[in-house]
């Protein structure tokens, strides 16, 4: 398939988990794929480029923007999938568990889509995929930090789905909202309690990387062309 042949798409996070996955498939679908994150890795596919990006900093976001743009002279999608965790009890969380998560996974996104979302604006069309989270929706125990992140990111995300679109052109803005996705993230969390989330889901399993990035992949192509300012949930049924 050639969804996105061509198509210029940029990744935060894309060097693990469900951010590797969405750069895989999106090359794989015809893309032209630039993965930021802080880590360099290697990826086999030729159509996938490292760059280095903290989307913590401003002027990382910028220097990543700048290149890509500089290179291919467009940016047909963005993916901002770059998040990290930091749980406790409200009780004990620290000034700087509180405001790591917020940097990286609101302000982050903030970082990138600041510079990417006018410039789509301009270009005329665009897609931009936010990676929220279940717990962005229905909350969890102790991720009050975390949670105020992923619902923010909804929240911005349909902000954007309106004000990209004022000039009447097609930029579309939507979020995903994960499950309980097998990725390193899910490491510090104790066996017990991922097999009782499993249970709680419709399909009595978590989730692959790759059973997100299709999703991913769904909103970045034309094949969404009627859907902005949305929130997919794939999380197998978890909350019904
Ligand atoms: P991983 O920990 O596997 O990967 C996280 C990615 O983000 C890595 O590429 C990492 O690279 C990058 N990253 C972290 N901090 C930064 C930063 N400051 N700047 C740039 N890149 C950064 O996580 P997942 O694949 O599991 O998660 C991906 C997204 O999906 C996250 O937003 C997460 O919140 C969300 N999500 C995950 C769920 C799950 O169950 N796994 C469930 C719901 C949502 P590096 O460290 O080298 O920078």
């Amino acid at each position: 398939m050639n969804l996105l042949k061509n198509k210029v798409i940029l990744v935060s996070g894309g060097t693990r988990g469900i951010g590797y996955e969405v750069c895989e498939l999106a090359a794989q679908s015809g893309a032209i794929v630039v993965a930021g994150a802080r880590s360099k890795v290697e990826f086999q596919n030729q159509n996938i480029e490292y760059y280095n990006l903290d989307v913590t900093s401003p002027e990382s976001c910028k220097v990543f923007f700048d290149y890509a743009i500089q290179k291919y002279e467009k940016i047909d999608g963005l993916v901002c999938d770059a998040g990290i965790t930091s749980d406790s009890m409200t009780a004990k969380m620290t000034d700087e568990a509180f405001n790591t998560v917020i940097d990286t996974n609101l302000k982050g996104t903030f970082n990138l889509v600041r510079l990417v979302g006018p410039y789509m604006e301009n270009q005329g069309k665009g897609s931009i995929v936010n990676i929220a989270s279940i717990v962005g929706e229905y909350g969890n125990i102790g991720q009050a930090n975390y949670a105020a992140s992923k619902a923010g990111i909804i929240g911005m995300s349909k902000s954007w789905a309106k004000e990209f679109a004022r000039k009447g052109k097609p930029v579309r803005v939507n979020s995903i909202c994960p499950g309980y996705i097998l990725t390193e993230m899910l490491k510090s969390v104790p066996e017990n309690l991922l097999e009782k989330f499993a249970e709680q889901t419709m399909l009595k399993r978590l989730g692959q990387p790759e059973e997100i990035a299709s999703a991913v992949l769904f909103l970045l192509s034309e094949m969404s062309s009627y859907i902005t300012g949305s929130v997919i949930d794939a999380n197998g049924g978890m909350r019904l």
